[in-house]
């Protein structure tokens, strides 16, 4: 059974303490378009960060890259998405909603009492017919179909047709992968779900080149690496599972195909792909372009296409998982509380400061400690309202810390500092929160 209630107050929270919210919400919202707020920007790069870092950083083998979104009509026609990137459509004559035809068990009939689509009595399906999901538009001031252009539904061919540059550049050789971060675009025809699908959204992908025959080796040791990656940025492992998918599932491009999969309040999603892409790619572009896009290893004069593996991971939709995983209601010191236990290392901000009163100079003193901190760690300042609505806002954020300013400290500069998990209180002398907070924000 769907928990819809929970995502209701998830969305209400993220709108509540500025995650997210509904995009140009002042004309009515647009359709599954959403715009992250001052928490919601900072969770989103913490994350992105931490892919970056991993793949990036980490690693000697992986470059980084950052293509437009925009590119050569001819790359969509390589990559096969003019011709296949598309859904079955289907429309109720009746009530006029639109539905994706193979995943009619997942809409909603508008019409009360609600049932699925095809299910009521007045539904009247029409037959299915193929709609693309790219966005289209024109370069330049003519609008021809010689000026067409799309908006790209995936990061990864900007990969593809960069790979000769990148690999000679940075020096590398297969193995070696090449990692982006990057807006995509597709014109779904049931988004939904809070940020789940959206029609607008950010993939981090990296693809992995190795020699033929070693592919197989690859794909699984990235399968195992992004799961890992996944428990590590602290999701409940139990939530987690991978999906293969099946002959008839594979996308025509893929030989192998890995979902990673989280069970969400309405059931068991996908939110990374890893995919064994074959040479489809790079000999799709080379067909199209006319150019050589081999890898000719110089000592041993042997050349070939390499094979792809990718891992595709939405930055989006790994935000939500994180979210609904760390969303919790219970009930402390006599009273309910909602939680976000986010790792502090993705945490929005890292600490709360506040002033125990408004009075005795204790403002002040806690307006110095956010002055040290501040370039360090993003923080909050709050001296409203009475010391437990301020730590409730502060855990409904996510903030693992709250370092609170009391008569004591007037007399020995030490403060309180409290875990937002365990709500022990320990006191620390104010000169050392930046090494203590340090060291507790790296997991
Ligand atoms: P689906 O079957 O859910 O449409 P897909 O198999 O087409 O997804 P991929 O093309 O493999 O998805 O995309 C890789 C990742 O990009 C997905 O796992 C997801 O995290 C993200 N993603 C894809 N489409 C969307 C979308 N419309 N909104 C948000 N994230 C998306």
């Amino acid at each position: 059974m769907p928990d819809t209630q929970l995502m209701d107050k998830l969305v209400s929270l993220a709108k509540r303490r500025g995650f997210i919210f509904q995009s140009s919400e002042i004309y009515g919202g647009v359709g599954s378009v959403w715009d992250y707020g001052p928490l919601g920007v900072e969770l989103k790069k913490n994350l992105k960060e931490r892919w970056w870092r991993s793949m990036v950083y980490e690693r000697d083998d992986i470059e980084g890259l950052d293509a437009a979104i925009l590119m050569h009509p001819r790359v969509w026609e390589a990559s096969g998405h003019v011709e296949g990137f598309t859904d079955p459509l289907v429309d109720c004559r009746t009530c006029k909603a639109r539905f994706r035809a193979d995943q009619l068990d997942q809409g909603q009939c508008p019409q009360k009492p609600s049932k699925k689509p095809g299910e009521a009595e007045q539904c009247n399906l029409t037959e299915p017919r193929m709609f693309n999901l790219m966005f289209r538009t024109f370069m330049g001031p003519v609008e021809d179909d010689a000026s067409v252009v799309y908006l790209r539904p995936e990061t990864a061919q900007g990969i593809y047709v960069n790979y000769l540059n990148v690999m000679q550049a940075a020096r590398q050789k297969p193995p070696f992968g090449i990692a982006q971060i990057g807006k995509a675009f597709r014109n779904e025809i049931t988004p939904g779900n809070f940020i789940f699908r959206t029609r607008e959204f950010e993939q981090m992908e990296m693809q992995f080149f190795v020699k033929p025959g070693e592919d197989e080796r690859w794909f699984e040791e990235w399968k195992e690496r992004r799961m890992q990656w996944h428990r590590d940025v602290g999701i409940t492992p139990d939530k987690l599972r991978f999906h293969e998918h099946a002959s008839e599932e594979l996308a025509h491009y893929a030989k192998k195909a890995f979902d990673i999969e989280y069970e969400f309040p309405f059931g068991w999603q996908e939110f990374e792909g890893i995919h064994n892409r074959t040479d489809f790619d790079l000999k799709r572009h080379m067909e199209y372009s006319g150019k050589k896009l081999e890898y000719v290893d110089t000592a041993t004069k042997e050349r070939y296409v390499p094979y792809i593996i990718e891992t595709s991971l939405g930055a989006d939709r790994l935000a939500l998982v994180v979210l609904v995983d760390a969303y919790r209601e219970e009930e402390v010191e006599g009273e309910q509380r909602v939680v976000l236990g986010l790792k502090p290392a993705i945490a929005p901000i890292k600490a709360g400061v506040f002033p125990l009163v408004k009075k005795d100079g204790m403002p002040e003193v806690a307006q110095r400690i956010c002055d040290d901190l501040r370039s360090r760690f993003p923080i909050f300042y709050d001296d409203g309202g009475s010391i437990g609505r301020r730590y409730r806002r502060q855990d409904e954020a996510g903030t693992p810390f709250g370092i609170t300013v009391d008569g004591q400290t007037l007399e020995d500069q030490t403060v309180t500092v409290r875990d937002r998990d365990s709500l022990v209180q320990e006191r620390v002398s104010a000169d050392r929160l930046v090494g203590y907070l340090e060291e507790r924000l790296t997991s």
